[in-house]
């Protein structure tokens, strides 16, 4: 993994809650798509700079942290939804919300030309072998990385994909030649991460007999709660879990 500096080439909205920013940068044509669940670092320029001072070399965080507060920048984690190597190209999709934090705020507002940097990127998506089904389950900032994840399954797979967004014009076209279920949840203006859509919809389930394994992402207690359902109430080992709390309410997840 290394440095990317990177600039806003274009931002699109998808939806009322997503904005694509596609980033460009010379080093970028590194950037391989390792696999889905692609996390990478972005790293933000603090109000009043243009372009993230941020450190390079195998110490990087460690000095990245002793920056002085007023210039280091905010540092957040996001997905890879697209990487295009032969362009210097990537796009990450935002979710926006009122009242979220710095990066969230950066995704609305960003132009053409605005600087940020990379670090990355890391596959994530790791399900055991000799599965019969697999069941996805996430919120809307977990659908760049379901995306992916519904697209790289090959012919032979079967899955059931659960995700939740505000409302039907939030959702995506998921490509894939495997054979998925999916359904959508709507909070209908409600606020994400204090509801119990996911967890109610993956408790009425009728999932198929055999061994599942499970890709869970979102806000932290929800997934908490939505993994011990499966581990508890499901007879899922835990082994064949994996979970990720994306974000948690009333805090960033990322130090800043
Ligand atoms: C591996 C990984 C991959 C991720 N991929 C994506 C991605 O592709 N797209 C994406 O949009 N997010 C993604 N996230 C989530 C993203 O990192 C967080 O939502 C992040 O907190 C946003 O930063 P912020 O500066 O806006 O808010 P923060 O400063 O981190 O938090 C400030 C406040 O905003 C609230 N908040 C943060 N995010 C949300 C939210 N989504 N909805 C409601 N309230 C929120 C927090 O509870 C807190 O009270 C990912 C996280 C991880 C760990």
């Amino acid at each position: 993994m290394a440095m990317h500096p990177v600039r806003v080439k274009a931002s699109r909205r998808l939806g009322p809650q997503l904005v694509r920013i596609t980033l460009s940068g010379p080093t970028l044509a590194d950037f391989v798509d390792d696999g889905p669940d692609q996390r990478c670092k972005i790293f933000l320029p603090r109000d009043g700079h243009t372009a993230p001072p941020v450190p390079g070399g195998p110490d990087w965080y460690e000095a990245w942290r002793a920056l002085p507060d007023d210039i280091r920048p905010i540092m957040r984690t996001y997905t890879i939804r697209y990487s295009r190597p032969e362009l210097g190209e990537v796009d990450i999709d935002f979710v926006l919300r009122e009242g979220a934090g710095p990066g969230t705020r950066w995704a609305a507002q960003a132009r053409p030309g605005d600087r940020a940097c990379l670090f990355g990127p890391r596959a994530e998506y790791a399900p055991p072998p000799g599965l019969d089904a697999q069941l996805i389950v996430g919120d809307a900032t977990a659908l760049p990385a379901i995306a992916a994840i519904v697209e790289n399954l090959s012919v032979t797979q079967r899955a059931w994909v659960f995700v939740e967004v505000d409302t039907p014009a939030d959702e995506q076209l998921l490509t894939t030649c495997a054979d998925v279920s999916t359904t959508w949840l709507h909070l209908g203006g409600r606020p994400p991460g204090r509801t119990d859509t996911l967890l109610d919809a993956v408790r009425g389930a009728e999932l198929p007999a055999g061994r599942l394994s499970a890709w869970v992402a979102g806000e932290a207690a929800v997934v908490r709660a939505v993994r011990r359902h499966l581990v508890c109430e499901r007879d899922f080992s835990a082994a064949d879990i994996q979970f990720s709390g994306y974000w948690r309410i009333g805090a960033a997840i990322d130090p800043d």
